[in-house]
């Protein structure tokens, strides 16, 4: 039986001033209806802020179980790499997931399949566990190519990586052309692709490692079109940008 999870991804948004009175907004609204996972993603100088108020908040009121995820992390433990953040660094500051291989950081800022499967190696080296992104463009979607080349990403991204460590994994469907658009992938549509992501995994490792394996659906997720996603049997969740930093939207989408 697999536990839902949602995940709202901050993006670049929410300065940390800004970000402790939201996390403290949802704290007090906070109601989890359907009992599932939950995680926040601020950008990487809210996230101790945010910790620190999560700590406060499920300190007065235990029902607040809401987790702190990096929207990135580098796969070196330290060193000479300007600008970037390791994997101790984020489990040292309390964060428990960290999202790997979005698709705007490998659109915007050259990562690559290979980096997201250093990524990944550092992460679970670390105990953090990690969102790993896939997503297909328009064009490969309507060529009829999508589920070839998730396919194919996922086994870049997981190469040399075993059973065990994938334990701690959550896979994020994220259709490229559905991220920020308003345009959703039909639930068919998503349904089928983590479908053939599941059973990729069962090929990969073993049908007991994909049965257990979460994975969200992620692309224009809202408390309008939540039910009909996470009604689907293959999705277990759902990975939220812009609706996740408007508090009764994602605590809508949470109690979908
Ligand atoms: C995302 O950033 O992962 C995402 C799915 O964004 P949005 O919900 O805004 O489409």
């Amino acid at each position: 039986m697999r536990t839902p999870f949602i995940a709202g991804n901050w993006k670049m948004n929410l300065n940390h001033n800004v970000a402790i009175k939201f996390i403290e907004d949802i704290s007090y609204k906070f109601e989890n209806k359907n009992n599932i996972k939950i995680a926040v993603c601020p950008s990487f100088t809210s996230l101790r802020s945010v910790i620190l108020v999560l700590e406060d908040e499920s300190a007065k009121n235990a029902n607040i179980k809401i987790k702190v995820g990096a929207q990135n992390m580098y796969f070196e433990e330290s060193g000479a790499y300007t600008g970037e953040v390791s994997p101790e660094m984020l489990k040292t500051l309390g964060v428990e997931y960290v999202i790997i291989g979005h698709s705007e950081r490998r659109e915007l800022f050259g990562e690559i399949d290979e980096s997201v499967n250093k990524k990944l190696k550092a992460a679970f080296n670390h105990d953090l566990k990690p969102i790993l992104c896939v997503g297909e463009t328009l064009k490969v979607r309507e060529e009829g190519n999508a589920i070839d080349y998730i396919l194919m990403q996922i086994r870049k991204d997981l190469k040399d990586i075993s059973g065990i460590e994938i334990s701690g994994l959550t896979i994020a469907y994220e259709p490229i052309w559905a991220i920020g658009t308003g345009k959703n992938a039909t639930p068919q549509d998503a349904n089928e692709m983590c479908k053939a992501i599941r059973g990729e995994i069962s090929k990969l490792y073993s049908a007991e490692i994909a049965e257990n394996l979460i994975i969200q659906y992620g692309g224009s997720v809202k408390s309008s079109n939540a039910k009909e996603l996470m009604a689907m049997p293959d999705i277990d969740g759902a990975l939220v940008g812009g609706a996740s930093i408007k508090a009764d939207d994602f605590l809508a989408i949470i109690n979908y």
